[in-house]
């Protein structure tokens, strides 16, 4: 077993908001919408974020609390009670509105729950309208996701039968792909929060079984857990050999045989290292510095030391829930220093330091770093990527050789120019 260092600070920090979150859940649930109850700034961050969807009809809007809202509660009530008139009257294909709380609205105190029961009280069950927040002050980005999925499991149905509840977006092709594969396990019953249409969700109850796809759900986590459903303790399925664990603890909380497991496992785990192998090759040796982000570092740093020989020099990870993360924690070299929150410029001065050949980090954090020559990683893009699984393992690990593949190409360049 590994024995980390486990650290904290805090200070300035340097993280996207939880706003961002609705840029992939959006896209997972067509049917819902999300309304920002928020500022211009909240309105330019979450259009510069889904950049990509102009040309979709979007399924995101802010209603923007202006100077006036900030003085009068009064005005901000009738300004939203307006917003979401007008939405739905226009919309009539939404089935869930979700009022996301922001900074402002929260500087204000504006109380988003009560605003949303007085909706469900006026659309009786028309629409259903649930609220959670994105605000910077109390969340970083992935927690977005943590916060909307938190509000759907009041709504989820009673159940008492035996089955298996993913938790947590993955991309829908991956998504198939391993239900698939926990059929061939011979799990029976498999669903997924959230769901891919926003009413039909999943049940839940003592027989539930769940397997967080995850590790920043710590609030749904825990609801779920007073429903009933029983949290399964697994790495996360991030690598080959983490996905693997992760179906694993499935099939052992549904008693299926050991062999037969290891039977439909061990072809994916070997097809898995082959894939993996130039990769490796490339990585191996290479120090990385991870920044506390996505919350998904601690899973990645396991999987690059694991299999690709990386060496850790930092994982920062935004807030550390040990019990999720024990399994993730064991799997981790001796010694490796976790770093809890954020002082960003103690951060950026470790990293000069250390001077790592490869850092995972913000988009804002980036472009300086590059500036100084250290390679960088866009944490946003691994919650994009299609990563989760054994079939992923090659591509996960290629998104770490690109950067380093650049930097060595802008080096020789550099060389040749000299
Ligand atoms: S919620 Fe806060 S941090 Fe996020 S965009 Fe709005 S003002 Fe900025």
């Amino acid at each position: 077993m590994g024995s980390t260092t486990l650290l904290k600070e805090s200070g300035p920090r340097e993280v996207f908001c939880g706003l961002t979150s609705i840029v992939w859940l959006h896209r997972r649930m067509p049917d819902a919408f999300f309304l920002v109850v928020g500022s211009r700034t909240c309105a330019h961050l979450i259009q510069s974020a889904a950049g990509v969807m102009i040309f979709a009809e979007p399924r995101f809007g802010t209603a923007i609390l202006e100077e006036r809202d900030l003085a009068g509660l009064a005005d901000a009530h009738e300004e939203l009670d307006r917003v979401v008139n007008d939405l739905l009257a226009r919309r009539p294909e939404i089935r869930t509105l979700f009022l996301v709380g922001s900074c402002p609205s929260e500087v204000i105190k504006l109380d988003l729950a009560r605003v949303a029961e007085r909706l469900n009280g006026q659309l009786q069950g028309g629409v259903r309208v649930l609220n959670y927040s994105g605000s910077g002050i109390e969340t970083t980005f992935t927690q977005g996701e943590d916060g909307a999925l938190k509000a759907m499991v009041p709504l989820m149905p009673n159940s008492n039968e035996a089955q298996l509840l993913l938790v947590g977006t993955m991309a829908n092709a991956v998504e198939d792909r391993l239900k698939h594969l926990f059929e061939r396990l011979g799990i029976p019953s498999v669903s997924s929060l959230p769901p891919r249409q926003s009413t039909d969700l999943p049940s839940v109850g003592p027989g539930t079984r769940v397997l967080l796809t995850q590790p920043y759900l710590t609030d749904t986590a825990r609801e779920l857990k007073d429903r009933g459903a029983e949290i399964l303790q697994a790495p996360f399925p991030l690598g080959a050999e983490g996905s693997r664990l992760w179906m694993e603890a499935a099939a052992k909380a549904f008693g299926i045989n050991g062999s037969h497991v290891a039977t439909i496992l061990e072809p994916l785990m070997v097809r898995a290292q082959k894939a993996l192998s130039p990769y490796k090759e490339q990585l191996a040796g290479k120090r990385i510095f991870l920044m506390p982000e996505s919350q998904l570092e601690i899973p990645l740093a396991r999987f690059l030391h694991r299999e690709c020989g990386m060496e850790l020099v930092e994982v920062g990870v935004p807030y550390l829930n040990r019990d999720m993360m024990q399994s993730e924690l064991e799997l981790l070299p001796h010694n490796t220093q976790v770093m809890e929150g954020q002082h960003v410029e103690k951060q950026l001065d470790r990293v000069r330091e250390q001077r790592p050949d490869l850092v995972v980090c913000g988009m804002g954090l980036a472009n300086p770093l590059e500036a100084e020559e250290i390679a960088t990683k866009w944490s946003i893009e691994l919650i994009f990527s299609p990563i989760h699984g054994i079939d992923q393992a090659a591509d996960l690990a290629e998104l770490f050789a690109r950067p380093l593949h650049r930097r060595d190409l802008l080096n020789n360049q550099l060389l040749v120019s000299v």
